[in-house]
């Protein structure tokens, strides 16, 4: 329901240009599939993405001869999900954590300021709490003071112990810190936060390998999942965070936030044709409850509706 009110602008934007460019018109030729091109990167589904996506509905076009517009819809349909589908990437289970032998489980995150990191944290950490995990957080984005305080308040909204240093601190310390604290006190799940600055690739990529070394000094195979949180109403700019990332470390999972309310929510479809890592939440809204699994179908559903 919070998706289906979320994707709002991004149909409205989508299908009323659509809808536009097909009006008057009985068959899908040249034209439609040049506007259908315009609107789907118009739409933050990202070029590279756009062109796989038109290349497929022409040779569909080409083999059945006629297509008419009346079909256009249902044919982008299954063809955006076939894409989805082959990106092979699992769908997450609802907000499980997979067991891991010398826990607790560590899940690092990542993501320039602003995007909704702290939130995230925050909303998965309620999550995890209601079914029953001891939570963790740790605040080794220490270069904002903001950064810990926020984090603070969620923990503290949440109930959940944090640990931190203060801001300057040296974040593989505090890592190092959150993750002997938990696994003393016997948490199923550790959530560190850390800072994101993309001023420079190779100050962040040595900052994160920094903290992963550290935290493997603690638990032998941590982090067990790297996550990229990005601002999907950014559109373009998302996948732009998303390659700088990805070159400077291992990311394993994503969470799209600011889906509500924003008519770029086409990205998600571009993340994850082009990056081949699974998206796993989104963040439709402020609040605490404000954050999905994300479903691929589903999503495609809640799109086409
Ligand atoms: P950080 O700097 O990346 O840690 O970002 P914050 O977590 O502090 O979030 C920045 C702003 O985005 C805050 O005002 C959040 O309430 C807001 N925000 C985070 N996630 C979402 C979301 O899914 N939807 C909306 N509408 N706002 C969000």
């Amino acid at each position: 329901e919070d998706l289906d009110q979320g994707l709002e602008k991004t149909k409205k934007n989508f299908f009323g240009k659509i809808a536009s460019s097909i009006a008057g018109k009985s068959k899908v030729d040249d034209e439609v599939l040049d506007d259908l091109e315009e609107i789907l990167v118009s739409s933050d589904v990202s070029v590279e993405t756009t062109l796989k996506i038109i290349d497929r509905i022409e040779e569909r076009v080409a083999r059945d001869k006629y297509v008419s517009t009346k079909e256009l819809n249902g044919i982008l349909k299954e063809e955006i999900t076939a894409l989805l589908e082959e990106s092979n990437n699992e769908d997450a289970v609802d907000f499980e954590i997979p067991k891991v032998e010398n826990g607790p489980f560590v899940l690092m995150v990542v993501g320039v300021n602003g995007v909704g990191k702290t939130t995230t944290i925050g909303k998965l950490a309620h999550q995890f709490k209601k079914k029953g995990l001891k939570v963790v957080l740790g605040a080794s984005d220490t270069f904002r003071a903001a950064a810990v305080d926020q984090l603070k308040i969620w923990a503290e909204r949440v109930d959940v112990p944090i640990v931190q240093q203060g801001m300057g601190a040296d974040p593989a310390s505090v890592a190092f810190d959150t993750l002997q604290s938990a696994k003393a006190q016997g948490a199923d799940v550790v959530i560190v936060d850390t800072a994101g600055r993309l001023h420079n690739k190779i100050n962040l990529m040595n900052e994160l390998t920094k903290i992963k070394n550290v935290m493997k000094k603690v638990v032998p195979d941590a982090p067990h999942d790297v996550m990229l949180v990005l601002d999907g109403s950014t559109g373009q700019n998302a996948i732009e965070q998303a390659k700088q990332f990805t070159k400077a470390t291992e990311v394993t999972s994503m969470a799209l936030t600011k889906l509500d309310g924003t008519a770029k929510g086409g990205v998600v479809i571009g993340i994850c044709d082009q990056f081949k890592i699974p998206v796993k939440y989104i963040g439709v809204g402020e609040g605490i409850e404000h954050l999905q699994v994300f479903n691929k179908t589903e999503f495609v559903d809640s799109l086409f509706k």
